[in-house]
């Protein structure tokens, strides 16, 4: 083994653990060190045994056992953990070294801990970590947020152990300064609510409107990851409808209708609101899951709320197709709704993002990965300034052949009182967009009557502004 590690690891749970051995697989030396000691002594006696892997005991004796500049990567529970982990860290730091948080942390709290650190000499990366267990083992996605100098230290080691894609590339690229990392992380965390959610509005259509078995929709996303909607998520959701309790029924029919939720979705629609970017798409998917968990309530309005009878007398394998076309046109829109939050907080925070990258770090690794994503990084790659994703040539032409289908599934569901809001809002953005007038100017004159916040005219100069005693009276 090295005298000095490359890297050191503080947090040996299930994340902290893996990405060790993931380190140490692509011939890194690692110091890891828990605040329990004892699981340290566990790791390195089990699964770190034998391998280029040593132990600390405390802070002092980890920082002493690295190789300068130092790196010292924080895997430890977001938030007050962090903050504490690094005071005691600075303490036996010095000028050069850097302290990595790969933790899920909210970003404005990387921008503080960046700031903070500065003045001491202390580089800070923020990084976004995804793919769950397995990929910290076997490659994650990795986006990085910190000072250039920091990124060029810690770049072999994360591009070494991150996911690859066809080409060899690494799913792992520097994002931007301080909580850049942080932030795309969230954006991502917010597009997998708005992916899921997309996807169990199909099951809900299919299933509801069609009567299509577990079975026949196991078919039927097997046939849609064979075309642009190869993805991980749809991959996983053709597996569980195949999956077979004890009994044999499908095992997905058993599982209450209450959805969980981290934060990170609703994180990334705070911020949509801040920066005021419709970022409808995700919101309803967060929206979708308080529903979902309000569900003494559902079952007791079920019995008072009465809707249409839901009836089906068309082309199922056309509806299917449909469906197929809405999942594709609602997903770029969610996709085209990030981007241009991660756009708006790139101006707001003096970030200089690296769009085309970030659709390179999402597109294997994670839990968004999809085939997708190599077109966005091509949009990108061909006009790093686009404004809007839905206008760029591939997924105009996508969104396009997309909609009547789009049209047909949404009338479908609306007509028959299924629920499909991220479908829905996600056609209605796509229309908003696409309308050079929208009713703003009924708005505008109802501010005016009522608070005298005064409208602009069509037919003067913008920045002139005019208000209206609408009621005649003085
Ligand atoms: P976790 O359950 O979030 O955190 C457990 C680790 O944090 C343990 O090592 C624990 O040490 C340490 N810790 C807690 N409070 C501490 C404190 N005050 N000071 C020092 N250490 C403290 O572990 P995880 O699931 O592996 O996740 C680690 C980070 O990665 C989290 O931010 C998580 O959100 C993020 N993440 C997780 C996943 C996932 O799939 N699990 C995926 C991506 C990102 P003790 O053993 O001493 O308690």
């Amino acid at each position: 083994m090295k005298a000095l590690s490359d890297i050191g690891l503080v947090g040996l749970a299930v994340m902290g653990e893996n990405l060790v051995l993931n380190m140490e697989s692509k011939g890194f030396t690692v110091t890891a060190y828990n605040r329990s000691a004892e699981k340290v002594e566990k790791f390195l006696s089990g699964r770190a045994a034998g391998k280029n892997i040593r132990g600390a005991s405390d802070v002092k004796d980890l920082v002493a056992s690295l190789e300068k500049p130092r790196k010292v990567m924080l895997m430890v529970k977001a938030g007050q953990p962090v903050d504490d982990m690094i005071e005691q860290l600075v303490p036996h730091l010095e000028d050069g070294d850097i302290i990595i948080d790969g933790g899920n942390t909210h970003f404005p709290d990387t921008i503080r801990r960046a700031k903070a650190l500065e003045p001491k000499g202390i580089h800070f990366v923020g990084s976004g970590v995804s793919g769950g267990e397995e990929g910290a083992l076997k490659g994650p996605s990795i986006m990085p947020g910190g000072s250039q100098h920091a990124w060029q230290a810690v770049k072999p080691i994360f591009q070494a152990i991150s996911a690859k894609v066809d080409d060899g590339s690494p799913c792992c690229d520097y994002v931007g300064q301080d909580g850049a990392g942080h932030f795309v992380k969230m954006v991502h965390n917010g597009i997998e609510y708005g992916d899921m959610q997309l996807i169990c509005e199909a099951y809900q259509v299919m299933k509801e409107l069609l009567g299509l078995s577990a079975d026949e929709m196991h078919q039927v996303f097997a046939e849609w990851n064979n075309t642009e909607l190869d993805s991980y998520l749809v991959e996983i959701t053709r597996d569980i409808l195949a999956y077979k309790d004890e009994d044999g029924a499908p095992l997905v029919d058993k599982i209450l209708d209450t959805a969980g939720q981290k934060g990170t979705g609703k994180w990334t629609g705070v911020s949509a609101l801040e920066l005021g970017v419709p970022l409808t798409l995700i919101g309803e998917a967060v929206f979708a899951r308080c529903l979902s968990a309000q569900k003494a309530e559902r079952v007791e309005a079920s019995q008072v709320l009465n809707g249409p009878a839901v009836s089906f007398d068309g082309d199922k394998k056309q509806l299917i197709e449909d469906l197929r076309q809405a999942l594709l046109g609602a997903k770029i829109v969610s996709y085209a709704q990030g981007y241009v939050l991660m756009r708006e907080a790139a101006k707001e925070y003096n970030w200089d993002l690296n769009y085309g990258g970030i659709a390179l770090m999402w597109r294997g690794g994670c839990i968004i990965r999809s085939a997708f994503l190599g077109d966005i990084k091509a949009a990108y790659d061909a006009n790093p300034e686009l404004t809007n994703l839905m206008v760029a040539p591939y997924f105009k032409e996508k969104l396009e052949a997309a909609q009547a289908g789009w049209r047909r599934v949404v009338a479908a569901a609306v007509t028959n009182g299924v629920p499909a809001p991220a479908l829905t809002s996600a056609l209605s953005y796509f229309d908003g967009y696409r309308s050079a007038r929208l009713p703003a100017n009924l708005l505008q004159a109802q501010r005016d009557y009522f608070g005298a916040h005064t409208y602009e005219r069509t037919d003067r100069e913008r920045g002139e502004f005019f208000h209206t005693n609408w009621t005649g009276r003085g």
